[in-house]
Protein backbone atom coordinates (compact mmCIF):
# COMPACT_ATOMS: atom_id res chain seq x y z
CA UNK A 1 0.00 0.00 0.00
CA UNK A 2 1.11 3.34 -0.60
CA UNK A 3 4.05 2.77 -2.86
CA UNK A 4 4.64 5.74 -5.10
CA UNK A 5 2.56 5.86 -8.69
CA UNK A 6 3.55 7.44 -11.45
CA UNK A 7 0.50 6.92 -13.10
CA UNK A 8 -2.19 8.52 -11.32
CA UNK A 9 -5.41 10.19 -13.52
CA UNK A 10 -7.24 13.41 -13.07
CA UNK A 11 -10.29 11.12 -12.01
CA UNK A 12 -8.88 9.08 -9.26
CA UNK A 13 -7.45 12.53 -7.95
CA UNK A 14 -10.53 14.32 -7.72
CA UNK A 15 -12.30 11.70 -5.92
CA UNK A 16 -9.58 11.64 -3.40
CA UNK A 17 -9.97 15.74 -2.80
CA UNK A 18 -13.91 14.64 -2.48
CA UNK A 19 -13.83 12.25 0.09
CA UNK A 20 -15.34 12.84 3.40
CA UNK A 21 -12.78 15.24 5.01
CA UNK A 22 -12.59 12.64 7.93
CA UNK A 23 -11.69 10.02 5.50
CA UNK A 24 -9.46 11.94 3.32
CA UNK A 25 -7.39 13.45 6.38
CA UNK A 26 -7.24 10.26 8.03
CA UNK A 27 -5.47 8.90 4.72
CA UNK A 28 -3.12 11.47 4.32
CA UNK A 29 -2.02 11.70 7.79
CA UNK A 30 -1.64 7.94 7.70
CA UNK A 31 0.53 8.29 4.57
CA UNK A 32 2.71 11.11 5.77
CA UNK A 33 3.56 9.13 8.87
CA UNK A 34 4.99 6.47 6.76
CA UNK A 35 6.99 8.46 4.86
CA UNK A 36 7.76 11.54 7.58
CA UNK A 37 8.17 12.44 10.74
CA UNK A 38 4.46 14.11 11.79
CA UNK A 39 6.42 16.46 14.24
CA UNK A 40 8.66 18.18 11.77
CA UNK A 41 8.37 20.77 10.09
CA UNK A 42 10.93 22.46 7.62
CA UNK A 43 11.09 26.23 8.13
CA UNK A 44 12.88 28.09 4.70
CA UNK A 45 12.86 32.00 3.91
CA UNK A 46 12.77 33.21 0.83
CA UNK A 47 14.68 36.03 -0.12
CA UNK A 48 13.78 38.34 -2.99
CA UNK A 49 17.38 39.02 -4.95
CA UNK A 50 16.23 40.86 -8.05
CA UNK A 51 12.67 42.64 -7.32
CA UNK A 52 10.70 43.61 -10.09
CA UNK A 53 10.84 44.65 -13.63
CA UNK A 54 9.75 41.07 -14.70
CA UNK A 55 8.75 41.01 -18.61
CA UNK A 56 6.49 37.63 -18.23
CA UNK A 57 2.76 38.66 -17.37
CA UNK A 58 2.14 35.99 -14.45
CA UNK A 59 -1.27 37.44 -13.70
CA UNK A 60 -1.02 36.64 -9.99
CA UNK A 61 2.29 38.49 -9.77
CA UNK A 62 2.91 41.86 -8.61
CA UNK A 63 6.56 41.90 -9.77
CA UNK A 64 5.45 41.93 -13.38
CA UNK A 65 6.66 44.76 -15.24
CA UNK A 66 3.18 45.13 -17.34
CA UNK A 67 0.62 45.46 -14.02
CA UNK A 68 0.52 48.79 -11.61
CA UNK A 69 1.21 47.38 -8.53
CA UNK A 70 3.08 48.89 -5.48
CA UNK A 71 6.23 46.81 -6.34
CA UNK A 72 9.60 49.06 -6.80
CA UNK A 73 12.18 47.79 -8.79
CA UNK A 74 15.16 46.97 -7.06
CA UNK A 75 18.72 46.20 -8.18
CA UNK A 76 20.17 43.14 -6.70
CA UNK A 77 20.87 42.20 -3.70
CA UNK A 78 24.83 42.54 -3.16
CA UNK A 79 26.49 39.02 -2.04
CA UNK A 80 26.92 40.59 1.61
CA UNK A 81 23.25 41.23 1.72
CA UNK A 82 22.65 38.35 1.13
CA UNK A 83 24.89 36.46 3.56
CA UNK A 84 23.52 38.50 6.24
CA UNK A 85 20.52 37.57 5.75
CA UNK A 86 21.18 34.08 5.36
CA UNK A 87 22.50 34.26 8.93
CA UNK A 88 20.19 35.81 10.55
CA UNK A 89 17.76 33.22 8.74
CA UNK A 90 19.86 30.46 10.22
CA UNK A 91 19.56 31.76 13.70
CA UNK A 92 15.86 31.89 13.86
CA UNK A 93 15.68 28.10 12.61
CA UNK A 94 15.37 28.19 9.15
CA UNK A 95 17.02 25.36 7.44
CA UNK A 96 16.87 26.60 3.69
CA UNK A 97 17.56 29.78 2.01
CA UNK A 98 15.48 30.15 -1.32
CA UNK A 99 16.72 32.66 -3.43
CA UNK A 100 14.29 34.23 -6.19
CA UNK A 101 14.80 36.51 -9.21
CA UNK A 102 12.39 38.38 -11.33
CA UNK A 103 13.47 37.31 -13.87
CA UNK A 104 12.01 35.18 -17.51
CA UNK A 105 14.79 32.88 -17.79
CA UNK A 106 18.23 32.92 -16.87
CA UNK A 107 20.92 34.28 -19.09
CA UNK A 108 24.56 33.95 -18.59
CA UNK A 109 26.47 36.87 -17.27
CA UNK A 110 27.56 38.64 -14.33
CA UNK A 111 24.34 38.46 -12.63
CA UNK A 112 24.50 34.63 -12.84
CA UNK A 113 27.55 34.71 -11.78
CA UNK A 114 26.69 36.96 -8.58
CA UNK A 115 23.71 34.15 -8.09
CA UNK A 116 26.08 31.53 -8.92
CA UNK A 117 28.35 33.39 -5.82
CA UNK A 118 25.25 33.58 -3.46
CA UNK A 119 25.11 29.39 -4.19
CA UNK A 120 28.36 29.28 -2.74
CA UNK A 121 27.89 31.45 0.17
CA UNK A 122 24.93 29.98 1.38
CA UNK A 123 26.28 26.10 0.93
CA UNK A 124 29.09 27.09 3.07
CA UNK A 125 27.11 28.38 5.75
CA UNK A 126 25.72 24.33 6.02
CA UNK A 127 22.28 25.54 4.82
CA UNK A 128 20.25 24.07 2.39
CA UNK A 129 19.80 26.56 -0.99
CA UNK A 130 17.31 27.28 -3.48
CA UNK A 131 16.86 29.27 -6.04
CA UNK A 132 13.77 30.27 -8.87
CA UNK A 133 14.95 31.86 -11.31
CA UNK A 134 12.80 31.19 -14.47
CA UNK A 135 13.75 29.25 -17.61
CA UNK A 136 16.91 27.20 -17.05
CA UNK A 137 19.41 25.20 -19.46
CA UNK A 138 20.89 22.33 -18.92
CA UNK A 139 24.41 24.03 -19.07
CA UNK A 140 23.30 26.55 -16.34
CA UNK A 141 21.57 23.91 -14.00
CA UNK A 142 25.14 21.85 -14.14
CA UNK A 143 26.80 25.33 -13.47
CA UNK A 144 24.33 25.51 -10.11
CA UNK A 145 24.61 22.40 -9.11
CA UNK A 146 28.61 22.67 -9.03
CA UNK A 147 28.09 26.10 -7.05
CA UNK A 148 26.31 24.13 -4.64
CA UNK A 149 22.41 24.34 -5.38
CA UNK A 150 20.20 22.33 -3.46
CA UNK A 151 17.15 22.31 -5.01
CA UNK A 152 15.89 24.48 -7.95
CA UNK A 153 11.77 25.58 -7.65
CA UNK A 154 10.11 26.13 -11.21
CA UNK A 155 6.45 25.96 -10.22
CA UNK A 156 3.88 24.18 -13.06
CA UNK A 157 0.95 26.93 -11.50
CA UNK A 158 -1.72 24.93 -12.17
CA UNK A 159 -2.72 22.44 -15.23
CA UNK A 160 -1.59 23.11 -18.66
CA UNK A 161 -5.21 23.71 -19.82
CA UNK A 162 -5.45 26.79 -17.21
CA UNK A 163 -1.99 27.66 -18.06
CA UNK A 164 -2.36 29.82 -20.77
CA UNK A 165 -5.52 31.88 -19.08
CA UNK A 166 -2.84 32.75 -16.52
CA UNK A 167 0.64 33.08 -17.95
CA UNK A 168 0.72 34.18 -21.90
CA UNK A 169 4.40 34.81 -22.38
CA UNK A 170 5.51 30.92 -21.83
CA UNK A 171 4.41 27.12 -22.10
CA UNK A 172 3.77 24.82 -20.04
CA UNK A 173 6.05 22.70 -21.79
CA UNK A 174 9.13 25.25 -21.24
CA UNK A 175 8.68 24.61 -17.40
CA UNK A 176 8.65 21.30 -18.13
CA UNK A 177 11.47 21.42 -20.10
CA UNK A 178 13.61 23.18 -17.09
CA UNK A 179 12.42 20.59 -14.49
CA UNK A 180 14.17 18.03 -17.23
CA UNK A 181 17.29 20.23 -17.35
CA UNK A 182 17.26 20.15 -13.16
CA UNK A 183 16.93 16.26 -13.47
CA UNK A 184 19.75 16.06 -15.33
CA UNK A 185 21.81 17.49 -12.34
CA UNK A 186 21.73 16.09 -8.25
CA UNK A 187 20.03 19.68 -7.97
CA UNK A 188 16.53 18.21 -6.33
CA UNK A 189 13.00 19.45 -7.66
CA UNK A 190 10.87 21.89 -6.13
CA UNK A 191 7.62 22.00 -7.99
CA UNK A 192 3.99 22.90 -7.37
CA UNK A 193 1.22 25.30 -7.88
CA UNK A 194 -1.22 27.85 -6.69
CA UNK A 195 -5.03 27.55 -6.31
CA UNK A 196 -7.62 29.92 -6.03
CA UNK A 197 -6.59 31.65 -9.57
CA UNK A 198 -10.69 30.76 -10.47
CA UNK A 199 -9.39 27.38 -11.74
CA UNK A 200 -11.75 24.59 -11.82
CA UNK A 201 -11.07 21.17 -9.41
CA UNK A 202 -10.61 19.68 -12.67
CA UNK A 203 -7.20 21.91 -13.31
CA UNK A 204 -5.72 21.47 -9.55
CA UNK A 205 -6.37 17.77 -10.34
CA UNK A 206 -4.32 17.94 -13.56
CA UNK A 207 -1.97 20.07 -12.07
CA UNK A 208 -1.36 16.98 -9.67
CA UNK A 209 -1.02 14.67 -12.28
CA UNK A 210 1.61 16.60 -14.13
CA UNK A 211 3.53 16.22 -10.85
CA UNK A 212 3.18 13.02 -9.74
CA UNK A 213 3.95 11.43 -12.94
CA UNK A 214 7.31 13.19 -13.32
CA UNK A 215 9.46 10.15 -12.53
CA UNK A 216 11.23 10.32 -9.80
CA UNK A 217 7.82 13.01 -8.63
CA UNK A 218 9.41 16.48 -7.20
CA UNK A 219 11.09 16.21 -4.17
CA UNK A 220 9.57 19.45 -3.05
CA UNK A 221 5.54 20.49 -3.63
CA UNK A 222 5.10 24.43 -2.80
CA UNK A 223 0.83 24.58 -2.57
CA UNK A 224 0.22 28.61 -2.34
CA UNK A 225 -3.54 29.84 -1.81
CA UNK A 226 -3.59 32.85 -4.04
CA UNK A 227 -2.55 36.21 -2.34
CA UNK A 228 -4.62 38.65 -4.76
CA UNK A 229 -2.51 41.76 -5.73
CA UNK A 230 -3.79 45.17 -6.27
CA UNK A 231 -3.23 45.94 -9.51
CA UNK A 232 -2.90 42.91 -11.17
CA UNK A 233 -5.82 40.97 -13.03
CA UNK A 234 -6.33 38.37 -10.24
CA UNK A 235 -6.95 41.17 -7.84
CA UNK A 236 -10.58 40.73 -6.99
CA UNK A 237 -11.01 37.08 -6.47
CA UNK A 238 -11.87 35.83 -3.17
CA UNK A 239 -9.67 34.45 -0.52
CA UNK A 240 -9.05 30.71 -0.85
CA UNK A 241 -10.91 28.57 1.93
CA UNK A 242 -8.83 26.81 4.28
CA UNK A 243 -10.99 23.57 3.58
CA UNK A 244 -10.36 23.95 -0.07
CA UNK A 245 -6.74 24.31 0.83
CA UNK A 246 -6.42 21.31 3.21
CA UNK A 247 -7.92 19.11 0.91
CA UNK A 248 -5.49 20.33 -2.31
CA UNK A 249 -2.39 19.45 0.75
CA UNK A 250 -4.18 16.50 2.19
CA UNK A 251 -4.39 15.36 -2.30
CA UNK A 252 -1.35 16.20 -2.84
CA UNK A 253 0.44 14.01 0.10
CA UNK A 254 -1.38 10.92 -0.61
CA UNK A 255 -0.51 11.27 -4.43
CA UNK A 256 2.97 12.37 -3.45
CA UNK A 257 3.81 10.50 -0.43
CA UNK A 258 7.33 11.00 -0.40
CA UNK A 259 7.73 14.69 -1.38
CA UNK A 260 7.95 17.52 0.80
CA UNK A 261 4.36 19.23 0.89
CA UNK A 262 5.00 22.97 1.43
CA UNK A 263 2.63 25.43 2.79
CA UNK A 264 3.87 28.41 0.77
CA UNK A 265 2.04 31.91 0.27
CA UNK A 266 -1.39 32.50 1.90
CA UNK A 267 -0.63 31.76 5.62
CA UNK A 268 -1.14 35.66 6.50
CA UNK A 269 -5.08 34.75 5.90
CA UNK A 270 -4.98 31.25 7.90
CA UNK A 271 -5.81 30.95 11.45
CA UNK A 272 -3.36 28.73 13.83
CA UNK A 273 -5.91 25.98 13.71
CA UNK A 274 -6.23 26.19 9.96
CA UNK A 275 -2.17 25.51 9.85
CA UNK A 276 -2.51 23.01 12.09
CA UNK A 277 -4.66 21.14 9.88
CA UNK A 278 -2.83 21.60 7.27
CA UNK A 279 -0.20 19.79 9.22
CA UNK A 280 -2.20 17.25 9.97
CA UNK A 281 -2.75 16.48 6.00
CA UNK A 282 0.72 16.15 5.48
CA UNK A 283 2.25 19.84 4.82
CA UNK A 284 5.78 19.44 6.30
CA UNK A 285 7.50 22.71 5.76
CA UNK A 286 6.92 26.08 5.71
CA UNK A 287 7.84 29.85 4.81
CA UNK A 288 9.15 31.90 6.64
CA UNK A 289 10.19 35.72 6.89
CA UNK A 290 7.77 38.99 7.19
CA UNK A 291 7.13 38.89 3.22
CA UNK A 292 7.56 35.93 0.41
CA UNK A 293 9.02 37.50 -2.23
CA UNK A 294 6.75 40.58 -2.27
CA UNK A 295 3.51 39.06 -0.19
CA UNK A 296 2.92 39.53 3.28
CA UNK A 297 4.09 36.45 5.47
CA UNK A 298 3.72 36.32 9.64
CA UNK A 299 6.38 36.66 11.27
CA UNK A 300 9.19 33.96 11.96
CA UNK A 301 8.90 34.54 15.75
CA UNK A 302 4.96 33.53 15.30
CA UNK A 303 5.94 30.96 13.84
CA UNK A 304 8.38 29.15 15.69
CA UNK A 305 6.20 30.09 18.87
CA UNK A 306 3.09 28.03 16.66
CA UNK A 307 5.43 25.26 16.04
CA UNK A 308 6.46 25.27 19.96
CA UNK A 309 2.44 25.21 21.07
CA UNK A 310 1.97 22.05 18.25
CA UNK A 311 4.67 20.32 19.85
CA UNK A 312 6.61 20.13 16.48
CA UNK A 313 10.32 20.31 15.70
CA UNK A 314 12.24 22.26 12.97
CA UNK A 315 13.82 20.30 10.09
CA UNK A 316 17.27 20.54 10.22
CA UNK A 317 19.33 21.27 7.06
CA UNK A 318 20.37 17.80 4.49
CA UNK A 319 18.18 15.91 6.32
CA UNK A 320 16.45 14.21 3.28
CA UNK A 321 19.54 14.43 0.66
CA UNK A 322 23.39 14.86 1.62
CA UNK A 323 24.93 18.31 1.20
CA UNK A 324 25.93 19.17 -2.08
CA UNK A 325 30.02 19.88 -2.73
CA UNK A 326 30.70 23.15 -3.63
CA UNK A 327 33.15 23.91 -6.48
CA UNK A 328 34.59 27.74 -5.95
CA UNK A 329 35.05 29.38 -9.46
CA UNK A 330 38.55 29.22 -9.84
CA UNK A 331 38.12 25.78 -10.26
CA UNK A 332 35.08 25.27 -12.62
CA UNK A 333 35.00 22.76 -14.95
CA UNK A 334 31.57 23.97 -16.29
CA UNK A 335 32.33 27.05 -18.90
CA UNK A 336 29.20 29.45 -19.37
CA UNK A 337 28.10 28.45 -23.38
CA UNK A 338 26.54 31.95 -23.70
CA UNK A 339 23.29 30.03 -25.01
CA UNK A 340 20.53 32.31 -26.38
CA UNK A 341 17.55 29.10 -26.22
CA UNK A 342 14.60 29.89 -28.11
CA UNK A 343 11.81 29.52 -25.14
CA UNK A 344 8.74 29.71 -26.52
CA UNK A 345 6.61 33.23 -26.70
CA UNK A 346 2.95 31.72 -27.45
CA UNK A 347 0.98 35.32 -26.29
CA UNK A 348 -2.50 33.43 -26.40
CA UNK A 349 -5.02 35.63 -25.86
CA UNK A 350 -6.21 35.83 -22.74
CA UNK A 351 -10.36 34.76 -22.21
CA UNK A 352 -12.00 37.68 -19.87
CA UNK A 353 -11.12 36.85 -16.32
S1 LIG B 1 5.98 34.94 -11.28
FE1 LIG B 1 8.16 35.15 -11.81
S2 LIG B 1 8.16 35.05 -14.04
FE2 LIG B 1 6.04 35.51 -13.46
S3 LIG B 1 5.90 37.79 -13.50
FE3 LIG B 1 6.42 37.15 -11.39
S4 LIG B 1 8.64 37.28 -11.30
FE4 LIG B 1 8.09 37.23 -13.46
Amino acid sequence: MNEIRHNWTAEEIIAIYNRPLMDLLYEAATVHRKYHDPNTVQVSTLLSVKTGGCSEDCCYCSQSARYHTEVEIEPMMSLSQVKAQALRAKASGSSRVCMGAAWRNVKDGPEFEQVLEMVRTINKLDMEVCCTLGMLTENQAKRLSEAGLYAYNHNLDTSEDYYQEIVTTRSYEDRLKTIENIRKTSITVCSGGIIGMGEALEDRAKMLVALSTLDPQPESVPINALVPIEGTPLEELPPVDIWEMVRMIATARIVMPQSQVRLSAGRMNMSREGQALCFFAGANSIFAGDKLLTTPNPDIKEDMHMLEVLGMRTQKPFEKHPQPTTVEAADSKIPALGEKPKWSRPQKVKSEQ
